[in-house]
């Protein structure tokens, strides 16, 4: 499995994938906030992709600049925690974003997702990384990446969720490539 990212070894378990499924340059983990707690309201920066039922998050154009956001906040503990912020996680956002300067702007303030069925705000979710292997990543990211954060610029996230309240499901609700 490749190695889960900093800044979600806190806030995603690990699912155990059998050797069919099991993949060097694959991750797939549970929400889970450290109070145990693993329903979320979704907190995004506004920006939808879609119709109807069919909406997924996207990015949001703030004043012509463009954010992809996503933080969840523990209906437990309150606590709130970043799953991808498109200016600081992946490749652009590791290995680019800090040269360009992008994570000097001003952040966006965010708001929670609504169930596309039934309105309601908590849910569960399940977070998918696909990367390289740490060779491709180490001489791609050659004078950036080191043996010890290779696995932080990884090519794609996707983020399945399931409302709480009704059950409505959508796979791919945040569906990103990061280069
Ligand atoms: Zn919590
Ligand atoms: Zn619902």
């Amino acid at each position: 499995m490749y190695p889960t990212p900093k800044h979600l070894r806190a806030i995603v378990k690990p699912r155990q994938l059998d050797d069919s499924e099991a993949d060097e340059t694959s991750f797939a983990g549970d929400l889970r906030c450290p109070c145990g707690g693993d329903e979320f309201l979704l907190l995004h920066a506004g920006g939808v992709l879609g119709k109807g039922k069919l909406k997924d998050v996207g990015y949001a154009d703030v004043n012509g600049q463009h954010f992809l956001i996503v933080k969840v906040r523990c209906t437990k503990c309150d606590a709130e925690h970043t799953v991808f912020d498109d200016d600081y996680h992946g490749w652009n956002g590791y290995v680019c974003a800090p040269e360009e300067g992008l994570r000097d702007r001003p952040r966006p303030p965010l708001t929670p997702w609504e169930c596309s069925n039934c309105g309601c705000m908590a849910h569960r979710a399940v977070v998918f990384l696909i990367g390289e292997s740490r060779e491709h990543a180490l001489s791609e990211g050659e004078g950036v990446l080191t043996d010890d954060d290779w696995f932080e610029a990884f090519g794609a996230i996707v983020m399945d969720i399931e409302c709480v309240t009704c059950e409505f499901k959508r796979g791919g609700w945040l569906n990103h490539e990061t280069m």
